[in-house]
């Protein structure tokens, strides 16, 4: 049984059964068979039922949200957000099912076309930060391309991911083409890794447990897309316009209580600017509102669990100097914004994800040596670069080893735009225009216009 604790008050909210190896093997069964059907259903109508899931899950956008507010502790604009997203990234990629095109090659003597042809059943691993729209970035390409799909939320988090595969029958999909299998990593998501009737894996979570993961799929030479973890670098150059960068620089780390794998969690600032800019921060991280997740005026909510709050606490000890925010006391799992200062660039707060609401802010000289610093991890997963100089901030975009860049913004995930990791971030890339294809394989077919060879 998995137990789902509300991690703003540490009451229990549901127990789920959770899924044994035998439960996966029937999965994939049913999945298999419902797969066979879908592929061969004609595009439109994939496409028509795809849309009308769309619409189910906007009819039900308030209901999902107030769901991940109570299993997650999401603050209640970002969970209805999550919710928006799920229903546009199903239109997205219902859009998609009529243009997944092949190509057609010349040739001598005939004719050379591709066919983009659908994997079979697609096992997704999903983790607790963003349980609805990371689900959804695997999840809706995949049915769109003509597969079936297993759905393995994280431990803490299935909620949401089992009312989605509700609605996803109201809306009329086959029965077995979307299934929820909650279950722990290590027997379900393993099941999933290692079972031979399926095609591909879309894992999102740890870079030690993906590695794992991709050492278990070679085996079978399984299809792989991998997002992993992320250090990602806010570098503020002393030509930006401070004000907003300092401005930007709090939410950019804090969203989602820092569990987002593209937080800006390294701020690097030039030596002739950071004075300046630590004066500008600090009311603006004194200054945001930690609480009620459910509360219309929070801006950051609880960590997900007792181990989350635990794990950041080991890395930020109180001898650290820095700046401090506030946090409610009393039950729930709270850890205030903070932002630490005189750290060593390789020090292991600098450098590792913590995956809670801590930054560090490092000083640099000069362009050189801010690009030096934003590789400086094994990480290369998303950055920002403030500066008014246009010309600095194509060659920076250039130089940082990162899958997501934004200049003068921290913006890096939309739907329709592609995403991914550099380094140990992860492999292959989610969303964007070519989305779909990486739940295809590429068949080539040429016809001889010669007549039958004798
Ligand atoms: P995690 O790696 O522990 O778990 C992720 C998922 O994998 C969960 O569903 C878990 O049950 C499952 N899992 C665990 N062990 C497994 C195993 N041996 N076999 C198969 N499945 C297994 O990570 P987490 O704690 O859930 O999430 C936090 C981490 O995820 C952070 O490091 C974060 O950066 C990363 N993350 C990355 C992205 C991205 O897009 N790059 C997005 C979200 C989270």
């Amino acid at each position: 049984m998995l137990q789902v604790l509300n991690p703003a008050t540490e009451e229990p909210v549901a127990t789920v059964p959770a899924a044994t190896p035998a439960d996966v093997d029937a999965a994939v069964a049913r999945a298999t068979t419902a797969q066979r059907g879908w592929a061969a259903a004609a595009p439109a109508d994939r496409a028509r039922l795809l849309r009308r899931f769309a619409a189910v899950v906007d009819d039900h956008v308030e209901e999902l949200a107030r769901l991940e507010v109570t299993e997650a502790g999401h603050t209640i604009g970002n969970a209805r957000w999550e919710a928006g997203n799920v229903r546009d990234l199903l239109d997205f990629a219902a859009g998609g099912v009529e243009r997944l095109n092949g190509r057609q090659i010349p040739v001598a003597g005939g004719l050379d076309v591709t066919i983009l042809e659908p994997l079979g059943v697609v096992g997704v691993i999903a983790p607790w930060n963003f349980p609805m729209p990371i689900a959804a970035w695997a999840t809706a390409p995949a049915l769109a391309a003509g597969n079936a799909v297993l759905l393995k939320p994280a431990e803490t988090t299935p909620l949401t991911a089992l009312r989605l595969a509700e609605l996803a029958l109201e809306a009329g999909l086959p029965e077995g083409l979307f299934q929820v299998l909650p279950g722990t990593g290590p027997v379900a998501g393993n099941a999933l890794v290692e079972h031979p009737g399926i095609a591909k894996i879309v894992f999102t979570g740890s870079t030690r447990v993906g590695k794992g993961i991709m050492a278990k799929c070679a085996d079978q030479v399984k299809r792989l897309t991998l997002e992993l973890g992320g250090k990602s670098p806010n570098i503020v150059f002393a030509d930006a316009d401070l004000e907003a960068a300092a401005a930007a620089a709090p939410m950019s780390f804090l969203d989602n209580s820092g569990q987002d794998c593209c937080a800006r969690t390294r701020i690097l600032v030039q030596r002739s600017a950071y004075d300046r800019f630590l004066e500008l921060l600090t009311p603006a991280i004194e200054e945001i509102v930690v609480g009620d997740p459910a509360d219309e005026r929070t801006q950051m909510g609880p960590l997900i669990s007792r181990a989350q709050l635990d794990r950041v606490r080991s890395y930020v000890t109180d001898d650290l100097e820095g700046i401090r925010g506030k946090a409610p006391e009393g039950p729930g799992f709270w850890f205030p914004p903070t932002v630490l200062t005189g750290l060593a660039e390789d020090a292991p707060c600098a450098v590792e994800e913590i995956f809670g609401p801590v930054a560090v802010v490092l000083p640099f000289e000069d362009e050189a040596d801010a690009i030096r610093l934003a590789n400086a991890t094994e990480y290369g997963l998303s950055g920002s670069i403030w500066t008014r100089d246009v010309g600095r901030a194509l060659r920076a975009s250039r130089a940082v080893r990162a899958g997501n860049l934004s200049v003068n913004s921290h913006s890096s995930v939309r739907y329709w735009t592609p995403f991914g990791g550099y380094r140990q971030s992860g492999l292959g890339r989610e969303l964007g225009p070519d989305a779909l294809t990486a739940f295809t394989e590429t068949k080539n077919v040429f016809i001889s216009t010669e007549g039958p060879a004798l």
